[in-house]
C-alpha cells in the first residue's frame, strides 16, 4: 500500500481514499472537488464487484436518485469533513 500525503496539508491521506481514488492528491478535508459518487456495481451473480467513481457532480446526484430507487448500495465521498 502505497502511502501519500496529501499535497495540500501534508498529512497522509486516507487509505481508504486512495483505494477508491487512486489518483488522489489531496485528503479528505482539503479536497475541493465536489462530490463524487462512488457506486458499487454488482455484476450479475457473480460476487465480483466493481467500483465506479462519478466526479461529475450533477452526474452523481442523478446517479444518486437513480441508484435510491433500485435499492443499490452506493454511497457519497465527501470533500469539505464530515455532515
Ligand atoms: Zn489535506
Amino acid at each position: 500500500m502505497n502511502m501519500r500525503n496529501c499535497n495540500k496539508c501534508q498529512e497522509p491521506i486516507q487509505e481508504g481514499r486512495i483505494k477508491a481514488i487512486p489518483d488522489a492528491t489531496t485528503c479528505v478535508a482539503c479536497s475541493t472537488t465536489s462530490q463524487w459518487y462512488l457506486r458499487n456495481i454488482v455484476s450479475g451473480k457473480t460476487e465480483y464487484m466493481e467500483t465506479e467513481i462519478i466526479k461529475d457532480p450533477k452526474q452523481a446526484e442523478m446517479l444518486k436518485e437513480m441508484d435510491k430507487k433500485v435499492g443499490w448500495m452506493s454511497n457519497l465521498v465527501k470533500d469539505s469533513g464530515k455532515e
